[in-house]
C-alpha cells in the first residue's frame, strides 16, 4: 500500500520467502530508548509507515523493558497480519550480565510472553538478541534448537541472530546446524562512519542467512540531536561526527538525511531498520530512501548537491572509519 508517488521497493530476505520493504521500522524508540514517546504518537507512526509501504517491524522485550512490544502490538492489531513481517527477540532483558538468559526454558517462555504482548498468534522472525553477551556455544547447542522446536510448532516462522561483533555472528553461523539460522541482524556497521558489514555479507550469505542492517544513524549518533546519554561511541568518533554534522549543517544539509542516503544504497541487505516514533520521521526516512535509490527527485538544497556534501562528510569521517566499541564477551 502507498499514499501515491514512488513505492518503497521490497527485497527477498535470504531463503525465508519473505519480501521486506527496503526500509524497516525499528521500534526501540516506542519503548522510550531515545526519550519518552506518547503511545498514541507511536501507534500513529506505525500505521502511517504501513500505509506508506513499510511492512517490516522489529522490536524486542528489552526495548523499554517490554513497552515497545506492548505499544507495537496495540498498533499492529489494526493492520492485516498476513501483510506484516514482525520480528522480535529473546535472551536480552536488561543491561546487566544477569539480564541475559539464552536457556531453552527462558527463550521458550519469552516467545509466549512476546506473542501475548504483540497480540499475535505467530512471530515471523524470532532473533537471539545480542548474542555476544551470552555463551555462543549455548546459542548453538541449546537456544537455536529450542527456537527450531517453536518453529515446528508454528509459533515462529524463522529464526535469527543479532549482535554487534560481526565475528560473533559468523561464529554461530559457522557452527549452527544447517537451516537453523535464517537471518542475521547487524547494527551500527553500515552507516557513514562504519561500513564493515559490507565485507562480511558474502560469508554470512554463504551460510544461507538473509542479512538485515540496523542503526543506519548509529543509534542517533548521526543526528542533529546527537546520541543518547548511553551511547557507547568513543570520544574521537563523537568529535569527528560533531564536526561532520556542523559541516553538513553549514552546507544546508541534515546529517541524518545524508546518513540515510548513504546507508540505503547498500544493495546486499534485505532491509535497513531505522528507529522511528512519529509520522514526520517516517516521511523523512521514506523520502531519504526513495531519493537515495533515485526513485524520487530531491528538492532544493536537500537534493541538488546532497551527493557532493555526502562525499565531504565521508572524507571528514575517514580518520575514524570503522572505529567501533567493545560489546559483550570476547569471541572464542
Ligand atoms: P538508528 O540508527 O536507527 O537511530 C535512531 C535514532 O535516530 C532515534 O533517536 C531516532 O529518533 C533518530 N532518527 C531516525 N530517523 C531520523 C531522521 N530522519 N532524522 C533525525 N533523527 C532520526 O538506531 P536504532 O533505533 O538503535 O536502530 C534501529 C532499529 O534497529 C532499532 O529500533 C531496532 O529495531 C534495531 N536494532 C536492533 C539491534 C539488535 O538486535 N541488537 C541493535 C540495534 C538496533
Amino acid at each position: 500500500m502507498s499514499d501515491g508517488g514512488a513505492v518503497l521497493p521490497r527485497r527477498p530476505l535470504g531463503s525465508t520467502g519473505l519480501e521486506l520493504s527496503v526500509l524497516g521500522f525499528g521500534a526501540s524508540p516506542l519503548g522510550g530508548s531515545f526519550g519518552a514517546v506518547d503511545d498514541s504518537v507511536g501507534i500513529a507512526a506505525v500505521h502511517h509507515a504501513f500505509r506508506r509501504g513499510i511492512n517490516f517491524f522489529d522490536t524486542s522485550p528489552f526495548y523499554g523493558l517490554t513497552k515497545s512490544e506492548t505499544v507495537l502490538g496495540q498498533a499492529l492489531r489494526d493492520l492485516p497480519r498476513s501483510e506484516l513481517v514482525l520480528a522480535t527477540k529473546v535472551g536480552r532483558y536488561g543491561h546487566r550480565p544477569a539480564d541475559f538468559d539464552f536457556s531453552a526454558a527462558r527463550v521458550t517462555a519469552s516467545v509466549a510472553e512476546s506473542l501475548a504482548r504483540l497480540q499475535v498468534s505467530y512471530i515471523d522472525i524470532i532473533q537471539c538478541h545480542d548474542i555476544e553477551f551470552g555463551d555462543l556455544d549455548q546459542i548453538v547447542n541449546e537456544t537455536l534448537p529450542a527456537l527450531a522446536a517453536l518453529r515446528s510448532q508454528g509459533l515462529v516462522r524463522h529464526v535469527g541472530i543479532t549482535g554487534l561483533p560481526l565475528e560473533a555472528l559468523q561464529y554461530v553461523l559457522d557452527r549452527a546446524a544447517p537451516g537453523s539460522v535464517d537471518t542475521v541482524l547487524s547494527y551500527c556497521h553500515y552507516c557513514l562512519n562504519d561500513t564493515t558489514l559490507a565485507a562480511a555479507i558474502p560469508a554470512l550469505r554463504a551460510k544461507g542467512a538473509g542479512v538485515i542492517n540496523a542503526s543506519p544513524l548509529s543509534m542517533g549518533l548521526l543526528t542533529r540531536a546527537g546520541p543518547p546519554a548511553w551511547h557507547p561511541a568513543p570520544p574521537p568518533l563523537r568529535e569527528a561526527v560533531l564536526a561532520a554534522t556542523a559541516h553538513a549543517e553549514g552546507r544546508g544539509h541534515d546529517i541524518a538525511a545524508l546518513g540515510m542516503r548513504f546507508a540505503m544504497r547498500q544493495p546486499d541487505v534485505a532491509s535497513t531498520l531505522v528507529g522511528m516514533y512519529d509520522i514526520d520521521l517516517v516521511d523523512k526516512n521514506i523520502s531519504a530512501t526513495l531519493q537515495a535509490l533515485g526513485l524520487e527527485p530531491g528538492s532544493g538544497a536537500e537534493g541538488a548537491d546532497a551527493d557532493a556534501v555526502l562525499g565531504e562528510v565521508l572524507q571528514m569521517l575517514e580518520p575514524v572509519k570503522d572505529l567501533s566499541w567493545p560489546s559483550g564477551r570476547p569471541v572464542p
